[in-house]
């Protein structure tokens, strides 16, 4: 993984001066995660670059980890990590140019205010989102952006775009500003973080953020993936953002925006109505056996452990870490042997036909298809619908239609970086009647949240019914 940070500033090797890294030296530093070479491939008056070649260690990465419940899986050690600018770099950026984060130049103290022309390039960055997200992210900085994308999978063009690029960054700016910039938006962009995080990510957030995350149009969407969508985190991020821009005080409170905290409260309204409508119709239809697909933390699977009709739950998630995350918080360890004989994560694909799926009442997919590339729905479908094959499948997704109601989402762009498609009413329904079709199926759908006249409801339910057997209803 390289970054590389350019001036043409006058001289160009005060560069040199305000990382504290000597032009002419190369330097190896180690950390956690593997080593970090510093080095300046051009060191002249006129331009001066200076290179982090970061070199992730993947089989270091995992001896390192504590082995989480599920044990150690594939994907640990198979994976993007080494190769991209992740949440890695932000260490290796503290670790680095510590000082030069700080603003602290002994030598040259007055560089430290020193705005000049710089220009960072990223050889490869994943953008969780896609481009766009690139661009609203550092644009309203200041900053020049381009970026280069690449296709998954030449050989498979209709997989689409992959989430990597070869992103340039240029401003006038601050070394130490530019610095604090990547160190918080490129494990935003990631929307992955390689540590458990705690409440001091908040203060961390906002050290760094000082001076512009407060007035930045996407900070709900920085909070939220920096906080890795903890909610309540952002809540309190949020909170102390207003306490310390003086700019607020002259909001009126009859602006058309939503504040950020009803964009939290309503989303977080949302997932507990979508989990109750969820339950309820679970309980309505005396469904003795759960599968909840793509589980994701586990948090409905709690409040089915909590129901003691249900005999039998299983949670199935891709994402293993999750599923440590899951065992975590439903204590697994902990219970006693009737309750744990209840519930079993399993790690697998819905893409993949899987033994383990069938035999369950019903099945849940909540909030799973939009993370599904569309040339995999089908496969999804027949694991689900016919491998699968529970009487009775709960499936939502977000409506689309009702982006428009949240002020904070850029026109046109999908709630979550993660989402491949997000549906409108007709388009659900059209696939779900689809599958019934095919699948010997019948559907009914509600929708979950308020209602809006002519968008509807924030998010949308299909209740799928096997129609020859014994159903539930
Ligand atoms: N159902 C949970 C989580 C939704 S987030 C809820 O409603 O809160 C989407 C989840 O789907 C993530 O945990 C992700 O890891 C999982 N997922 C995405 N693709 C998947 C696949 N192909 N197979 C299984 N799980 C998948």
């Amino acid at each position: 993984m390289l970054l590389t940070i350019t001036t043409t500033h006058q001289p160009a090797t005060d560069l040199g001066y305000l990382l504290h890294k000597h032009p002419a030296r190369c330097q190896t530093l180690s950390f956690g995660f593997g080593k970090i070479y510093i080095f300046y491939p051009v060191a002249s008056k006129e331009k001066c670059t200076v290179a982090l070649l970061m070199d992730i260690d993947p089989i270091g990465l995992i001896r390192r980890r504590r082995q989480g419940k599920m044990g150690i899986q594939p994907d640990q050690y198979v994976n993007d990590r080494p190769y991209v600018c992740s949440s890695f770099i932000s260490v290796a950026l503290t670790q680095a140019f510590r000082s030069a984060m700080k603003g602290h130049c002994e030598k040259r103290p007055e560089l430290v205010d020193t705005s000049m022309p710089l220009q960072c390039k990223i050889s490869v960055l994943p953008c969780r989102g896609g481009e766009r997200i690139l661009h609203d992210l550092f644009e309203p900085l200041g900053y020049t952006v381009t970026a280069a994308g690449y296709g998954l999978d030449s050989s498979f063009p209709d997989w689409g775009n992959s989430p990597y690029y070869t992103v340039e960054l240029s401003k006038t700016t601050t070394v130490s500003q530019l610095l604090n910039h990547l160190y918080v938006l490129i494990p935003v962009l990631d929307n992955r973080k390689h540590y458990y995080i705690d409440e001091n990510e908040i203060d961390k957030l906002l050290k760094r953020g000082e001076g512009w995350l407060s007035t930045h149009p996407a900070k709900e969407i920085i909070a939220l993936r920096y906080l890795r969508h903890k909610k309540s985190y952002m809540r309190q991020l949020l909170e102390r953002l207003i306490e310390t821009d003086p700019e607020d005080e002259d909001n009126t409170t009859n602006s058309r925006e939503m504040s950020s905290e009803e964009i939290v409260e309503t989303q977080l309204n949302l997932n507990q109505i979508r989990q109750a409508a969820i339950l309820s119709i679970l309980k309505s239809g005396n469904a003795e056996t759960v599968i909840d697909m793509g589980c994701g933390e586990g948090n409905l699977l709690r409040l089915l452990l909590r129901e003691k009709s249900i005999k039998k739950i299983a949670g199935v998630d891709v994402a293993s870490r999750a599923l440590e995350i899951a065992a975590e918080k439903l204590r697994l360890e902990d219970l006693p042997p009737r309750q744990r004989e209840r519930i079993q994560l399993l790690h697998g694909s819905l893409v993949y036909r899987d033994k383990r799926f069938k035999g369950f009442d019903a099945a849940v997919v909540s909030e799973v298809i939009e993370h599904l590339d569309p040339p995999r729905l089908t496969a999804f479908e027949r694991v689900v619908f016919q491998c699968a094959h529970p009487k009775t499948v709960i499936i939502t997704t977000p409506n689309r239609e009702y982006n428009v109601m949240w002020q904070h989402l850029p026109p046109g762009s999908l709630r979550h970086g993660d989402h491949r498609f997000e549906w409108t009413r007709e388009e659900f329904k059209q696939w779900a009647q689809n599958i019934c079709r095919r699948f010997n199926y019948e559907v009914r759908f509600l929708p979950v949240g308020n209602e809006e006249p002519n968008i509807g409801a924030p998010s949308q339910m299909g209740i799928f019914t096997g129609k020859n057997d014994e159903t539930i209803e």
